[in-house]
């Protein structure tokens, strides 16, 4: 079977290496020419743990293709995959302009039946949008070839995203044609050997399930950020509080962490998109907006901290931030908190020097030399007031505290994960600062 991927970013790029995996013929596509000499030298472009390996040893067993023409990678593609972006519109809606653009293509070049599938997160109508601009093109070209468009929403979260593509917990696929729904049944077969669903529904319901995911988490995030703020009236203890209400099967352990509020390229654009659309079919979704309102305080807070902790005064105050990516295990910096709390403490006059073990270039090419790099996670403390975690990376798990003592100048730490023991550092001589902890 040949199939076609379209967009080499987190989600293409691991899609085409994981159908490869499974012995498919895959060709990726983009449009960034720069990008797709760097994959046909097998250099990955992003950092994806566990991508590298599997990319190139696909390529080497002639599996895995790269180029920039779309045409030339649909000969014989039965399936073409559309993995492109969908960032948000000055107003918040999905821009569609990728995803339209490469179906205005499709529908150009298309020379036998195919089965256009939708991966790229879509505002609910947009497999019909697509379906109608492939038609457009079609007749434009005076030919009458079938093809079907299917939703194919992706859940997979960067820094687990092979694991999670080859063992999906649910493959959700919005279809409506037998003979589409047979491809692509055919397709994931592989993947689900372990039992897990591949739920068949309409496309609209496919569409909203992804969007409808990513709501109900980020929910569940700015929910426990608001108990943990009240935590700190009432003198309580947010994870004691997450612990005892984790273990109630009907809410689940999982995803119940306060921090420094979510980012990345996903919850923000798409609880953006979903509050727009509700919007554009006239019903007002107050939880949503209450949940953005939320987290964009959320990822203030800490900052805030910092400033009420040093009376308001941060000139000549050196500030060492350890995590910059928006979560641990990816380079990825959209929407990430730490340039929120750069961006604050900067505002006042601190000094900030910055280390996280990949994301380093990522943020260099976001902000630039108004930071200090630096080589280590202990480097970034040397002659620091204070330390402000913001990504729980594992290395910053388990620092050596007297030598944090030793290099820093002052003795404060932020830790906007909760992932210290507050009495450990209590003992050494630090002040703690938590989300929610009984300090
Ligand atoms: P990305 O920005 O990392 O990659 C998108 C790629 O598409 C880029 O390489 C870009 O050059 C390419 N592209 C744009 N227009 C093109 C065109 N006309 N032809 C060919 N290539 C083109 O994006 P991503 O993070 O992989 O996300 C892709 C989609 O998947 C988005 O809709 C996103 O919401 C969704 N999604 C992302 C994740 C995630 O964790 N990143 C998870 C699930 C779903």
């Amino acid at each position: 079977m040949k199939i076609s991927v379209v967009g080499t970013g987190y989600v293409g790029l691991v899609t085409g290496a994981c159908f490869a995996e499974t012995g498919i013929d895959v060709t990726c596509v983009d449009i960034d020419s720069d990008k797709i000499e760097k994959l046909k030298n097998g250099i990955i472009p992003i950092y994806e743990p566990g991508l590298d390996g599997l990319v190139n040893k696909n390529i080497k067993k002639g599996l895995l293709h790269f180029t920039t023409s779309l045409s030339e990678s649909m000969e014989a593609a039965e399936v073409i995959f559309i993995a492109v972006g969908t960032p948000p519109d000055e107003d918040g809606s999905a821009d569609l302009t990728h995803v339209l653009s490469v179906a205005r293509e499709i529908g150009q070049y298309m020379k036998q039946y195919v089965v256009v599938v939708n991966k790229s997160t879509v505002p609910v109508g947009t497999g019909y949008k697509v379906r109608d601009v492939i038609k457009e093109e079609l007749n434009k070209r005076n030919v009458d070839i079938p093809f079907d468009v299917v939703s194919n929403p992706e859940f997979l979260k960067e820094g687990n995203a092979i694991e999670d593509f080859l063992r999906p917990d649910r493959i959700v696929i919005g279809v409506e044609s037998s003979q589409a729904e047979a491809i692509m049944r055919k397709l994931y077969k592989p993947f689900i050997l372990n039992n897990h669903p591949i739920i068949f529904m309409d496309i609209v319901s496919a569409e909203l399930t992804k969007y409808a995911a990513n709501a109900m988490l980020a929910t569940r995030i700015s929910f426990m950020n608001e108990i943990a703020n009240l935590c700190e009236f009432v003198g309580a203890d947010i994870n004691m509080i997450r612990k005892g209400i984790g273990s109630d099967p009907r809410i689940g352990n999982k995803f119940l962490y306060a921090g420094v509020g979510y980012g990345g390229s996903c919850f923000p654009k798409d609880v953006k998109a979903l509050i727009k659309t509700s919007e554009e079919y006239g019903y007002d979704f107050k939880i949503l907006k209450s949940v953005e309102t939320v987290n964009n305080l959320q990822k203030e807070y800490i900052a805030h901290k910092v400033i009420k902790h040093f009376n308001n005064n941060l000139e000549n105050k050196k500030i060492a931030i350890w995590g910059l990516s928006f979560k641990p295990n990816t380079d990825d910096m959209r929407e990430a908190p730490s340039i929120t709390i750069i961006n604050i403490l900067k505002k006042k006059g601190a000094h900030i020097s910055v280390y996280d073990p990949v994301a380093m270039n990522e943020c260099r090419k976001r902000i630039g030399d108004s930071v200090e790099y630096s080589n280590t996670m202990y480097d970034a403390l040397k002659d620091a007031d204070a330390l402000v975690l913001v990504t729980e990376w594992n290395e910053f798990r388990l620092p050596d505290i007297s030598k944090m003592k030793q290099l820093m100048r002052g003795n404060v730490i932020f830790d906007g994960r909760n992932i210290y023991e507050p009495a450990e550092f209590k003992e050494n001589g630090f002040i703690y600062y938590g989300i929610g902890r009984k300090v």
